[in-house]
């Protein structure tokens, strides 16, 4: 926070005002808001100067690839909200998640990973780093002796999201990053679905936090991104050389729309999430639901852990139509202000079937054992009016009953 570094007898700064101030680095002109530097290239002014910020020996931007002044405002401000020592941004949450899990590795190593994930992040672990011999073991991610059981010899990497998508099951991070330190391996935790808002993974024991900006950072549904939180030395050992030479950069612009997001993230998790905490409740009292899952209600299985990990209950919602796939269509095509979407941490809501649309490519079988159901909706909820969504889930429910 270069401009508006406190003085040593002002008290540090809270995360509400880091969302709003971190990392703002002004130019000669003093604007108020961010700069967007939308360039590619950057100009010395004698050879000698190319020469001494190419060798390090001058500090300096070099090319758009590597970094760029609007998104080291981000990295900055996403560093400071969660704590973390840096961060580096990516064209998206998935080049985040690849990054992270892949940087590191070597063909024999051995990743351990909760089963429900984001389906993207499973191809990654079951699929795509086999074909350079990565092995992996998938658990149950709410069986803490499961974890411990799958480490080997060989393993480096733990990978947890939680909560998961779509059922919004829990894993407990500090245990998961107890079974990590004793066999010296790192932990991954993508913490999209929670928003450094709610959740703090490095105050748990994470190593590394990725997210995708995509969802509650940028807020708007405009842009993709990606960052990946952790230490200096992971940053500069593995992910800086990967991201420097295979690419997937994020644009300034992107960058710049994280920025104005960030500004209002913690208002619209707050509002998002007590509108979702008294959806959940509307739904689970209506009789064509069988069941509901959010975080925290006391129905919930992991209730306890819910409390003591989460700040509040979360902006997203899974619930059980009684008339399975049938009522859920009818469910979806009744709403009026929800939208069908399987986008997610959006100011609108947003509601998905995962069993025909993100869920469609897994077998039965898998789709059984991670609870995506014909009946399940998952609603990402929005900051509308709390009334306005009462009263169109509400009928839609009725719609669902029909
Ligand atoms: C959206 C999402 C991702 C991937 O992010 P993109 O920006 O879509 O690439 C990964 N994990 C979880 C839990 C997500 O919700």
């Amino acid at each position: 926070m270069s401009d508006e570094t406190p003085a040593s007898n002002h008290p540090p700064l809270s995360p509400d005002t880091i969302l709003v101030r971190g990392g703002l680095t002004r130019s000669q002109h003093k604007e108020t808001s961010e700069a967007i530097f939308l360039t590619s290239g950057f100009v010395y002014d004698t050879a000698a100067e190319a020469e001494a910020r190419f060798k390090g020996e001058l500090p300096g931007y070099l090319y758009g690839r590597y970094a760029n002044p609007t998104n080291r405002m981000l990295e900055e401000r996403l560093a400071a909200i969660d704590g973390a020592e840096t961060c580096r941004l990516t064209a998206s949450g998935m080049a985040a998640v690849t990054a992270a899990l892949l940087a590191p590795l070597r063909a024999g190593d051995h990743v351990v990973a909760g089963k429900a994930l984001f389906s993207s992040c499973r191809w990654v672990i079951e699929t795509f780093m086999p074909r350079y011999g990565i092995e992996f073991t998938l658990v149950d991610a709410t069986d803490i002796s499961a974890w411990q059981a799958a480490i080997r010899p060989n393993t480096k990497s733990l990978f947890l999201e939680s909560p998961t998508n779509p059922t919004l099951d829990l894993t407990d991070i500090a245990a998961v990053a107890t079974v990590a330190k004793s066999c010296g391996a790192r932990l991954i935790v993508d913490n999209i679905f929670a928003s450094p808002i709610l959740q703090r993974p490095f105050e748990l024991g994470a190593d590394v936090v990725v997210y995708s900006t995509t969802k509650h950072m940028d807020g708007s549904g405009r842009t993709l991104g990606g960052a990946i939180l952790g230490s200096l030395a992971f940053m500069e050992e593995h992910i800086d050389p990967y991201l420097r030479h295979t690419g997937p950069a994020m644009s300034p612009f992107v960058a710049w729309n994280v920025l104005k997001g960030l500004e209002t993230l913690s208002m619209r998790v707050e509002r998002a999430s007590a509108n979702a905490a008294r959806l959940a409740d509307v739904i689970a009292a209506h009789p064509a639901t069988a069941q509901v899952r959010y975080p925290h209600r006391s129905d919930h299985p992991q209730y306890d852990l819910a409390k003591r990990q989460m700040k509040r209950g979360g902006t997203l919602l899974a619930f059980e139509l009684r008339g399975g796939k049938q009522a859920a269509f009818a469910f979806l095509n009744a709403l009026r202000i929800v939208d069908i979407s399987n986008n997610l941490g959006d100011s609108k809501s947003l509601a998905t079937h995962p069993a025909t649309t993100t869920h469609s490519s897994f077998t039965d079988e898998v789709k059984l054992e991670l609870g995506v159901t014909d009946g399940l909706i998952r609603l990402s909820v929005g900051i509308e009016d709390g009334d306005d969504l009462v009263g169109d889930v509400t009928a839609a429910l009725e719609a669902a009953q029909a």
